[in-house]
């Protein structure tokens, strides 16, 4: 079912076969300043236009420290977010389903040899109610569920998994760096999150995953964590595929670690190479509120014959990850200043 793949062959070869080109040259790195964190702010806000706004809470300061185990402020904001309503479960593509909640996605891939499911929500409850009672009243069967990705290894994602493997027996996937901390050392935990899945399929960067008609080819970029899953699904629409990326982890929330940005720096440029090759035009993210879930699915129930509001074309899908890199900067330089 799986096939590695050497992602990268083909652009080796575009850029052998073309003389190399003049570095052009580079001005020097501004010093750390707060005008610099408004400079790259203000990029991504010009960047994020009218259609991306959602994506600018990413430029919003972090803390320096990573929330400790047991920190009440997070048990509350985790009990307030599992609280809300959940949006209706909906269909966005022809062969993709949301049946997330309110705070955390899960979706639903539709292949003719079975679905693959991306994400697990909190717990097992939040499973139970949301995806599979989400997907019965959608005309799914989760025992149709052949595989579920972890897109990165926090309780958000992966807390329903176990129950639901063991449950419908699907094989569970995720990077091998983040099987490593969910087996290991966790970087977050709550009493509200189920206990990570069982070590199953670890995938390499660029490692396809082929079900029936549909392909998942998964990126490792790691930056939220060390080992985040940013799958690139295909879509189809009306006749159309359309290539969707799935930015699989979006916030800065590990604290001042100055890898780790930029390795998310880094992840978010690779990625925009990845997207103009592809080309990928759908930008999705495993939080309804970094890809305009909440009100795409709104603007799909009132007007389900309109335009697709999750199609955003190359450009847009471009200046979603211009927007997340720009954020990213910014809070550089708010850690070089602290
Ligand atoms: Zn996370």
């Amino acid at each position: 079912m799986f096939r590695s793949t050497l992602i990268c062959t083909a652009a080796m070869l575009a850029a052998c076969g073309t003389p190399p080109a003049p570095t052009p040259p580079t001005a020097p790195p501004a010093p750390p300043s707060q005008a610099a964190v408004d400079a790259h702010v203000e990029r991504a806000r010009a960047l994020a236009g009218t259609d991306l706004q959602f994506l600018m809470p990413v430029c919003q300061p972090q803390p320096a420290q990573r929330a400790a185990p047991g920190d009440p402020a997070i048990e509350q904001m985790l009990q307030r977010q599992i609280a809300r309503p959940a949006p209706e479960p909906a269909q966005v593509f022809d062969n993709l389903y949301y049946v997330g909640s309110a705070w955390v996605s899960a979706w639903v891939v539709k292949t003719s040899q079975g679905l693959i499911l991306i994400d697990a929500l909190n717990n097992a409850l939040e499973a139970s109610g949301l995806i599979e009672g989400g997907m019965r009243k959608l005309g799914l069967d989760p025992a149709q569920i052949k595989y579920l990705v972890v897109t990165h290894g926090h309780g958000d994602h992966y807390g329903g998994a176990s129950m639901l493997a063991q449950k419908y027996g699907m094989r569970v996937v995720a990077s091998a760096l983040d099987w490593q901390m969910m087996e290991t050392q966790l970087e977050f935990d709550s009493p509200q999150w189920g206990r990570p899945p069982k070590r199953d399929i670890a995938v390499q960067d660029g490692e396809k995953l082929t079900l029936g008609d549909t392909t998942i080819t998964f990126y490792v970029t790691p930056g939220h964590t060390l080992g985040t899953l940013s799958p690139v699904i295909e879509t189809r629409a009306g006749g159309r595929t359309h290539k969707a990326l799935m930015w699989g982890g979006t916030s800065f929330n590990f604290g001042k670690d100055f890898g780790r940005l930029d390795s998310y720096i880094a992840q978010t440029e690779r990625m925009r190479g990845v997207a103009r090759r592809e080309p990928i035009d759908v930008f999705l993210s495993n939080h309804p509120g970094w890809d305009g879930t909440v009100e795409n699915l709104a603007a799909l129930r009132q007007n389900p014959g309109a335009r697709n509001p999750y199609v955003r074309g190359t450009e847009g899908v471009d200046r979603a990850l211009r927007t997340l890199g720009e954020c990213a900067r910014a809070q550089r330089v708010r850690f070089m200043l602290a």
